[in-house]
């Protein structure tokens, strides 16, 4: 069970514009406990008793909008008709990049390495005080805080997000590694989907007019670029030759 610690007023009690929250948790006496923790240090919760509630809210027109969304998701894993690991998957899936807390009384190693994996930034074993919970809160919403100095606008095509002010690329749920000049060409084909580039605009495009080596050097990206981010790279779902004219995304 959880100790109930009450959390002192620490020296980080920080004039910070109201968080929101949203904690999914199905055990009612955890549930309450940690609504109480956090609207002391002065966080605006929502709860949600199991998953399929967790995603309704989170898929509301109020949520997406931007209005009410939550800057911090703390999750049980272990929940009602859809669990946490789905949840988390899900979310970095769509392109959620809402810090996700996990907490969770299964402590296996395998458990917090695959919490992590489905794109969770941390994890917390239950039982679990109450000050260690909102040390980690604050961490997470500091670090949000930090990378949300700019806007991080994302461009999403069925399976890969890519977040062009952070050099970031999410494929599947997982973030790859893209050299500066996979990502650019990447970002230039997601910025227009489905239209066919000739080799040479490509070249200019993207290693500029003044690149003096050869066509070749596109089809070498391009096969780089399809084993990161194609699911089988012989069988192209993304980058797509077009006989005859070059390449084509989507
Ligand atoms: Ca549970």
């Amino acid at each position: 069970m959880l100790s109930l610690e009450i959390p002192q007023v620490s020296s980080e009690a920080e004039l910070t514009p109201k968080n929101r929250l949203l904690l999914v948790e199905d055990e009612d006496l955890i549930r309450d406990m940690i609504v109480v923790a956090l609207e002391e240090e002065g966080y605006e919760v929502h709860t949600a008793i199991d998953g399929r509630s967790a995603l309704n809210f989170l898929q509301s027109p109020n949520v997406t909008n931007g209005e009410s969304a939550p800057d911090l998701i703390i999750l049980d894993l272990m929940l009602p008709e859809i669990n946490g690991l789905d949840i988390c998957r899900l979310l970095r899936y769509q392109g959620n990049i809402t810090p996700i807390l996990v907490i969770s009384a299964k402590a296996s190693e395998t458990d917090r390495v695959l919490g992590l994996e489905v794109g969770a930034d941390d994890y917390l074993t239950k039982p679990f005080s109450m000050r260690e919970l909102i040390a980690r809160c604050r961490a997470l919403l500091r670090r949000q805080r930090y990378s949300n100095l700019s806007p991080t606008p994302v461009q999403k095509f069925r399976e890969i997000s890519l977040f062009p002010q952070e050099c970031r690329v999410i494929v599947r749920g997982e973030e790859v590694n893209l050299s500066p000049k996979e990502f650019r060409l990447l970002e230039l084909f997601m910025s227009y989907p489905r239209r066919v580039w000739s080799r040479e605009q490509l070249i200019e495009q993207v290693w500029g007019p003044d690149f003096l080596g050869d066509t070749k050097t596109v089809d070498v990206h391009i096969r780089w670029l399809r084993e990161k981010v194609e699911k089988d790279p012989s069988q192209p779902e993304y980058l797509i030759t077009v006989r005859g004219f070059g390449y084509r995304f989507g």
